[in-house]
């Protein structure tokens, strides 16, 4: 029998995509599901942008691509970055990667030795936990108060930095939380960071679909020297419904920029070039489309958090952006169903999979016990159908 390594055998697939892969496996199987468990927007990706792409197939653009990105996109993300932002960068930092997830992993495999320390503020994403430990790491988790909207406060910060910390991942507005931070709060997390040499890495991926009347703001930018200890992530996934399309990129200091791409190089010689072509459509055409999706989002999340918060116990924190929910299902837990024990968050979600047929994913994979996350990238009826569900299947629990 071929034998596991100790990375595999400790490595978890990913909560969320399991979720969303079981949901969908109920639904082949003649199951009427309603699935709140899946992080990526239900639009189609736009009409131009898919029309980029077909063109650049018949164009010629099937061949390897410099492993760092097409210089044309690379400009394109440079651009967006200057406008958006206000950073300025050349184009040995910039990166493209297949998807923001290869982003993170791959900062982190530039950064981190065995027995360095990442702080994981949580609740986090599923995934940073995992790419910490691949690269060796030791991921500390920072519990962000729910009273304080999930946010790390700067004193929880300087606390928790030790002489092995190397960096701290921030994601904001934040999967699962939604919740996002200022430009002082930004300043304040920079300026520790700087202070004590903690290099930070920024995942801004959900930053086109905040609700609040502020701007995003990274943190790149939030004090004079954080750009030189940054590493922003971000990519087309979710602000322009391109989930499958893998792109994401990191922009930071060129000497962790250009030993990302030896990663690239070495691991998956980067993302198609009709990708890329389509993707400097995305990020230099007019921004109407994001704009239509974000406000749907908006309306989407003010409905569902109405008729959530129209059941008993459930409290839920009110969101500035991304499309999740996190309710606070406490009142609902140490119940019992027909003998079956509701004692957790997993035990709550798998009872709502099998016995209402709503998908949602436990808040236990990150780090947000007591929760359950739900992906309202859903239409708006199934959002009435779900939640209706879901009052009454908590309803039943004695
Ligand atoms: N970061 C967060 C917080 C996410 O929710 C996701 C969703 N998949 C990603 C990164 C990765 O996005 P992608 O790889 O599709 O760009
Ligand atoms: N990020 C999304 C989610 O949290 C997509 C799945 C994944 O990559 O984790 O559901």
């Amino acid at each position: 029998m071929i034998k596991l390594s100790k990375r595999a055998q400790l490595l978890k697939p990913s909560a969320t995509l399991s979720m969303a892969a079981k949901a969908r496996q109920m639904k082949a199987g003649g199951v009427n599901v309603v699935s709140f468990a899946t992080g990526e927007p239900d639009f189609d990706t736009p009409v131009a942008i898919r029309e980029a792409g077909k063109r650049a197939i018949d164009e010629g653009l099937t061949r390897y691509t410099p492993s760092g990105g097409l210089p044309e996109l690379k400009a394109a993300i440079r651009e967006k970055l200057r406008r958006d932002e206000g950073l300025n960068y050349s184009d040995d930092e910039v990166i493209v990667t297949c998807g923001a997830k290869q982003a993170i992993f791959d900062a982190l495999q530039v950064m981190i030795d065995p027995g360095d320390e990442v702080i994981v503020p949580a609740p986090y994403w599923v995934s940073y936990p995992e790419q910490v430990q691949l690269a060796g790491g030791t991921p500390v988790f920072l519990k962000a108060d729910e009273g304080n909207a999930f946010k790390l406060t700067p004193s929880q910060l300087e606390k928790a930095i030790s002489s092995r910390t190397r960096a701290i991942i921030l994601n904001y507005p934040s999967n699962p939380t939604g919740s996002t931070y200022s430009r002082n709060e930004l300043a304040a997390i920079a300026k520790i960071c700087v202070e004590r040499n903690v290099a930070i890495i920024s995942d801004e991926i959900y930053e086109k679909l905040l609700f609040i009347d502020a701007p995003h703001v990274s943190i790149a930018s939030a004090h004079p020297s954080a750009r030189d200890i940054t590493v922003v992530v971000n990519g087309v996934s979710k602000a322009y419904a391109m989930t499958g399309w893998r792109m994401g990129y990191a922009a930071g200091p060129r000497e962790i920029i250009s030993k990302m791409s030896a990663f690239v190089e070495q691991d998956n010689s980067g993302i198609p070039g009709f990708v890329q072509r389509a993707c400097v459509t995305a990020l230099t055409s007019p921004q109407d489309d994001v704009t239509r999706m974000r406000d749907e989002f908006k309306l989407r999340r003010d409905l569902m958090l109405k008729r959530l918060l129209a059941i008993p116990g459930i409290r839920c924190h009110v969101p500035d952006g991304t499309f999740y929910l996190l309710p606070n299902m406490r009142a609902y837990l140490d119940r019992n169903i027909g003998g079956r024990q509701i004692s957790d968050a997993t035990s709550l979600a798998e009872y709502l999979l099998e016995s209402a047929h709503i998908a949602t994913v436990s808040g236990d994979p990150f780090g947000a016990p007591g929760h359950i996350r739900l992906s309202y990238a859903t239409s708006r009826e199934n959002i009435e159908e779900g939640v209706r569900r879901l009052a009454e299947a908590l309803a039943k629990l004695a």
